[in-house]
């Protein structure tokens, strides 16, 4: 088969390396790719805002199938598009996309199916807004409607602090990480708990479970800290016990397939599932429609079975007697980001050492945020590698991980140095 990623992420590295190794793939294709993904596939230069360009270059090149990394396309519809003109895509529809396009929607959409998340109150107005959180009192969150990179919520200590970020969401102002006034926003309780990431893919009927994650979302050690896109994860999560996965999958998981089917927009693609485990047992905090980064690059790392008829049999309604294998040991990735990241960074900076690191056993390096100058391997985003290993434990992968972090010589990038430290811990 042919097949075209789309994306240039270390999830789209990830899912590459993985799609390389199927015996059902011929060629791959990445767009628009980075240095990394260009070992495993062809990168092409294609705007993924321009549906009718990537449909285009899907014709001439025949492909038989297209796996969509990021969720901005998704919400914008590009699986609908790839679809109406016969091309097969992993991912879902825009309709199912607004799961994570909107916060309002996936609460009402919990609510109405009593799927366990936090007490929430929709509001299109600050004054309104401001009288609830005077009323229910801090700690509570508030988050912005629409994608948001994961920079539209505030987790409020205070009754001020809430007050400030409703102003600053609904106002246009150069610290709205929207860019724009939000629409509307959601203010929800806080919930007490460990965090964990549960991924499942569905065909639009059935869900299976993926392995469980846990990533760190804050910038420093200590998870201290403005919070990133995310600087490390592993796999899996020791909170998330086979009872627990099984509660998720009943609870949380199939009623969101069931209902998502009873609206006219039955979710195929991969449903990662933000959640707090709760004193009380699993709660939703959000929705995202696609992997999780870095989250994915463990989960690839642990799949022993091929991905690529997984993704095919989600897109064709086929997983009802799907299986698929892990492999037993933990995995766990480091990113190295460019110093200055979640803010301003510099760009063009020269990465040396990466032969060497990948030499360590176990280790498996993904690109995010590279490019090539000849033989050169240069930074060209906030996060821009992730380094990997598998290990018999957590403790295994993550010395295996840091000792090729050490190889590799890069003045302009920084890591934090304790990723995985919550399930050492309870070792
Ligand atoms: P989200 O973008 O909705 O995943 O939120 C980003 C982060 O904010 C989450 O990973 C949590 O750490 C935190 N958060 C969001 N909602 C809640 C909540 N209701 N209670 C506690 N923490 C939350």
């Amino acid at each position: 088969m042919n097949i075209l990623i789309l994306g240039s992420g270390g999830r789209e590295h990830a899912l590459a390396w993985k799609i390389a190794a199927s015996p059902l793939t011929d060629k791959l294709y990445c767009a628009p790719g980075n240095a990394g993904i260009a070992q495993e596939a062809e990168c092409v230069a294609l705007d993924l805002g321009d549906h009718a360009a990537v449909v285009a270059f899907c014709r001439s090149n025949r492909i038989d199938f297209v796996v969509v990394g990021p969720e901005v396309p998704l919400v914008a519809g590009i699986a609908d598009d790839l679809e109406a003109a016969g091309i097969k895509t992993f991912g879902p529809s825009k309709w199912a996309a607004r799961l994570e396009g909107s916060k309002g929607f996936t609460k009402d959409l919990c609510k109405a199916n009593n799927i366990p998340t936090a007490r929430y109150r929709r509001f299109k107005s600050a004054a309104p807004a401001k009288d609830y959180v005077r009323e229910h009192g801090a700690p509570i969150v508030v988050k912005a409607d629409g994608l948001a990179a994961g920079k539209g919520v505030v987790v409020a200590e205070t009754v001020a602090e809430a007050e400030t970020a409703i102003d600053m969401m609904f106002g246009g102002g150069k610290d709205n990480p929207l860019g724009k006034p939000a629409w509307e926003i959601v203010i929800e309780d806080c919930l007490i708990g460990e965090e964990a990431s549960f991924f499942a893919l569905c065909d639009g009927d059935n869900a299976i479970a993926l392995a469980s994650a846990q990533d760190h979302k804050r910038v420093f050690d200590g998870d201290k800290g403005p919070n990133t896109g995310g600087m490390g994860a592993y796999s899996p999560a020791p909170v998330m016990t086979a009872a627990m996965n099984a509660r998720v999958m009943d609870e949380i998981i199939q009623p969101t397939v069931r209902a998502l089917k009873a609206i006219g927009a039955p979710y195929k693609g991969v449903l990662f599932a933000g959640l707090m485990i709760t004193k009380d047992g699993p709660q939703l905090i959000e929705y995202n429609v696609r992997f999780g980064d870095p989250e994915c690059q463990v989960l690839m790392l642990r799949l022993m079975s091929d991905l690529l008829p997984a993704l095919i049999a989600a897109r064709d309604g086929q997983l009802k007697h799907f299986d698929l294998r892990w492999y037993d040991e933990a995995a766990l990735t480091v990113v190295i980001a460019a110093k200055g990241y979640p803010g301003a960074y510099e760009k063009g900076t020269v990465i040396e050492g990466l032969d060497a690191a990948a030499e360590v056993e176990g280790v498996e390096i993904f690109h995010a945020g590279t490019t090539t100058d000849g033989a050169r391997i240069l930074a060209t985003g906030g996060r821009v590698l992730n380094i990997c290993a598998r290990g018999k434990t957590v403790r295994e992968a993550q010395q295996r991980a840091y000792a090729a972090v050490d190889r590799i010589q890069w003045p302009g990038g920084f890591c934090r140095r304790d990723i995985g430290w919550r399930a050492l811990e309870r070792v």
